[in-house]
């Protein structure tokens, strides 16, 4: 099933819900701020086309990398590189190439940042666009789900 992480307007804590069509309201665990919430059965059928918190169609996709794990490689790898003469910093690096390349994607709502795991359509999102970001971000803009054409 689809799984979504909104970011709390209120406090920035991150708050994971399931799509559920009944539901119209997600409330932050941390600081209680209620947000308006539209799932549709799109959604719980795991597709996405519609920003259930913003409203909007205008998504990017990313490596699903977790940060943490990422960091305390680097951290393990720096350490080892010691006695490894760099070495451990190569496998670092050829892990990344290999594994996480390989990892699951995460849609993201450029204007409000809500990210979305395990969705079905994830082929049809696009990469991140900068200039999308920023004439959505900055200027308020609606692509309306079609990406910008160069
Ligand atoms: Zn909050
Ligand atoms: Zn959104």
């Amino acid at each position: 099933m689809m799984e979504i992480q909104i970011t709390c307007k209120n406090c920035g804590s991150s708050i994971d819900v399931l799509p559920d069509h009944l539901a119209s309201k997600v409330e932050c665990d941390i600081c209680k701020h209620v947000h308006e919430v539209k799932f549709t059965e799109e959604h719980e059928q795991g597709i996405l086309k519609e920003c259930p918190v913003c409203s909007r169609m205008d998504f990017y996709k990313q490596k699903d990398f977790n940060r943490k794990i990422g960091v305390a490689l680097f951290v393990i790898a720096a350490i080892l590189s010691i006695w490894t003469y760099g070495l451990s910093l190569v496998v670092l690096y050829l892990l990344d190439l290999f594994l996480f390349r390989k990892l699951a994607m995460v849609a993201i709502c450029y204007k409000c940042g809500t990210n979305f795991r395990n969705i079905k359509n994830m082929a049809e999102i696009h990469d991140f666009d900068h200039e999308m970001h920023d004439r959505i971000v900055y200027s308020d803009h609606d692509f309306k789900g079609k990406p910008l054409s160069h």
